[in-house]
């Protein structure tokens, strides 16, 4: 009997696993896809396995996801229940940080481990979790290949001007540079335009992924650029929880001032601050669009506000636009969101076109506007998953 070859999907967050099961007999075709969330404190797993099957969403015991490892388990315990006779040929993770020289996925080799654990202090809230997952997978997968997809490796293309702070050369030297981040989100939409729009894909493109992590990415004939992150994914739009674009003299503030650790300091920027610090309310856009308090619409202002101001920055390094690409989670479902950005940008030469923006069109401009806006959702398991399968096929 021939078992369905097999692909599992991880990415691990700092309190959340998400998985992904792909049939990889063809092009990866998704089979099922999950996530656990508050791991450790009060976890939660939702997952659904396609048509005809029911989707599972229930709380979980503290002791099915005390951590990473037992979040792993747990998650596969469900997959195996859904597909009793899968089994994983290879394992694909999305790692957040790649560093200056991994411009693509790999295979993770003892040495290239030995290498993502060297870029730990790059991202120390999001690396260990990521190699953490790696080596639970390892354990469970003895014998699977183990892939590593990284953030960054999508940015690697922008010059050099985009890759420099303006510090004494020594710290790039040592690796401070503007790395870029959400590179697998933008490497599915750049595909996606090469498949839907293919002379729109040659131009000059600005892509909006605005989740509860949110970026901008200028690219050009699908290449990265500019983007709005640079050595952490704290930089660039207001997020969920993370500031965005600060004066680092805040920091300096904070912690003269106000007698913050830098711990603290750390704390309040990545997960106190953002629409959840501004709003007083919620991290949620969909909680802040329906709230209607002053301080819930002045946080959508700042958002709105911050990504119009990138727009033209970004437009600028590309020397002009042709599309503007909107995905994550607010750019493929807000409407309110994508009017507010392409408000008054006919300068820009961007002309919504409320009805087609209204249905979630994937073409939401005009037909006489200069400039193409669309809405693409984007798929990061699938650009794992993929890289997953070229590696399987390329070793016969
Ligand atoms: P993550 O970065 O965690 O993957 P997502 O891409 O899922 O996040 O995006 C989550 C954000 O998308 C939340 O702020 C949520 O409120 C927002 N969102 C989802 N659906 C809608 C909607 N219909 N209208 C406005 N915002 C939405």
């Amino acid at each position: 009997m021939t078992t369905t070859p097999v692909a599992l999907t991880l990415n691990a967050g700092s309190s959340s696993l998400k998985f992904g099961l792909f049939d990889i007999s063809g092009a990866p075709a998704v089979m099922a896809v999950g996530q656990i969330d508050s791991i450790g404190k009060a976890p939660r797993l939702k997952a659904s396995f396609g048509p005809g099957r029911s989707p599972v969403s229930r709380d979980l015991t503290p002791a099915e996801a005390a951590d990473h490892k037992s979040a792993l388990a747990t998650a596969l315990a469900v997959l195996r229940e859904a597909f009793p006779r899968a089994k994983a040929s290879a394992v694909g993770h999305r790692v957040v940080h790649g560093g200056p020289s991994y411009d693509r996925p790999m295979v993770l080799t003892p040495e290239v481990m030995e290498e993502l654990r060297r870029l730990s202090p790059f991202a120390p809230i999001h690396q260990p979790h990521n190699l953490a997952g790696i080596d639970a997978a390892v354990e469970a997968f003895p014998e699977a290949l183990q892939v590593a997809c990284f953030d960054t490796a999508f940015h690697r293309t922008h010059p050099k001007v985009n890759d420099v702070f303006a510090l004494p050369r020594e710290y790039y030297d040592k690796g401070v540079r503007r790395y870029g981040f959400h590179g697998l989100s933008y490497d599915y939409i750049s595909g996606e335009l090469k498949r839907i729009a293919p002379l729109i894909h040659e131009g000059r493109v600005i892509v909006a992924h605005l989740g509860n992590g949110a970026s901008m990415c200028g690219m050009i004939g699908g290449r990265s650029v500019a983007s709005t992150m640079g050595f952490t994914a704290l930089d660039g739009l207001p997020m969920g929880t993370r500031t965005g674009q600060i004066d680092p003299g805040v920091i300096f503030y904070m912690v003269q001032q106000e007698g913050m650790s830098i711990d603290e300091v750390r704390q309040l920027f990545y997960s106190k601050s953002g629409l959840l610090g501004l709003s007083g309310l919620s991290n949620d856009m969909r909680a802040l669009e329906a709230a209607g308090t002053v301080e819930a619409n002045e946080a959508i202002d700042y958002f709105v506000f911050r990504i119009r101001r990138e727009l033209g920055g970004l437009a600028a390094a590309l020397g002009g636009l042709d599309a503007l690409v909107f995905c994550g989670g607010i750019g493929e479902n807000s409407r309110l969101i994508r009017e507010r950005v392409c408000e008054g940008m006919g300068w820009i030469g961007l002309e919504l076109d409320r009805e087609r923006n209204g249905r979630n069109d994937t073409v939401i401009s005009t037909d006489m506007s200069r400039a193409r806006v669309m809405v693409v959702p984007t798929n990061e398991e699938l650009v794992i998953a993929r890289a997953a399968k070229d590696f399987l096929d390329t070793r016969g």
